[in-house]
């Protein structure tokens, strides 16, 4: 595996390339659902990048930047082992100039649920998306469910901008007792860490009771308010896949969401039905 740092030495090796590209993008502090992603790109392409860069301009003002978890030699085994053969691993001043040209999230969609929440978040995230996979070019370019909003998001740039890309979505992993895989584990004490729970709890409940032939928005939300009582709800929200809001569950089509803070993290979760 070959680290490298400057994008300009990255864009002049990977132009080189004939076989098929996978593209991982992450913050780093990786667990098993960064190595999924990992994995997948692994088994569908001929050669995979995983870049880690935690992006500055994504991260609201007071938010955790500087506080967010950094382990770059424990990143740099995990991804030799998992068979990576470029890591990308860019600082700040390699990505970023002064007052450069932005890519804008979308008015509407990027402003509701998470965007509702930490206006401006979705700017940097497209910023920097936009920005990897210029210098990538990947064949096709992994992201997690987990991130729902940012996986549409992503769709819609690669649309809206006639990118050369596909873009794979991935299921979310979990740890055995249900609570999403994410770097800001790391943050939870023990006690936290059993509210934090409740988020895919609630999610799980809801599944059941649309399993047992429920459909009526309004009600799977009343019994997930209940279930996350003991966290701090930012939002419960039912959508489509354009991320419209729904009145009525349709299978295939609908994505449950929920955010809340527990301590002073904000976690999110969702359920695709
Ligand atoms: P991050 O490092 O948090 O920016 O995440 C990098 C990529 O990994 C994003 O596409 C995330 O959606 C994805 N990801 C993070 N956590 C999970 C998870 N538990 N399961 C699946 N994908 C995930």
């Amino acid at each position: 595996m070959k680290v490298v740092k400057n994008p300009k030495e990255l864009m002049k090796i990977l132009r080189k390339e004939k076989r098929s590209i996978g593209f991982v993008p992450t913050m780093g502090a990786l667990h098993e659902g960064h190595l999924s992603l990992i994995r997948q790109s692994c088994k569908e392409n001929e050669i995979t990048v995983v870049s880690i860069f935690v992006n500055p301009t994504q991260f609201l003002p007071g938010e955790d930047f500087s506080r967010y978890p950094r382990k770059y030699e424990a990143d740099k085994k995990i991804c030799e082992l998992a068979g990576v053969d470029y890591l990308f691993m860019p600082s700040v001043e390699d990505i970023y100039q002064k007052d450069e040209v932005l890519v804008k999230a979308p008015k509407i969609k990027g402003y509701i649920l998470e965007g509702y929440n930490r206006p401006g978040h979705f700017d940097g995230v497209l910023q920097i998306v936009n920005k990897l996979l210029n210098i990538v070019k990947p064949t096709r370019a992994y992201f997690g469910k987990k991130d729902a909003q940012q996986l549409y998001l992503i769709e819609k740039m690669v649309e809206n901008f006639y990118m050369d890309v596909e873009i794979v979505p991935c299921d979310i992993v979990r740890e055995s007792d249900g609570l999403a895989m994410s770097s800001r584990n790391v943050y939870l004490s023990e006690e936290e860490r059993k509210r934090a729970l409740l988020l895919s709890k609630s999610l799980k409940r809801a599944g059941k009771l649309i399993m047992q032939g429920e459909k009526d928005v309004e009600k799977i939300r009343e019994e997930m308010f209940k279930v996350l009582e003991k966290v701090e709800i930012e939002y419960i929200e039912v959508v489509n896949k354009n991320l419209d809001k729904i009145k009525s569950v349709e299978k295939g089509n609908s994505i449950i969401l929920v955010a809340a803070k527990v301590g002073n993290t904000r976690f999110i979760d969702n359920l695709w039905i």
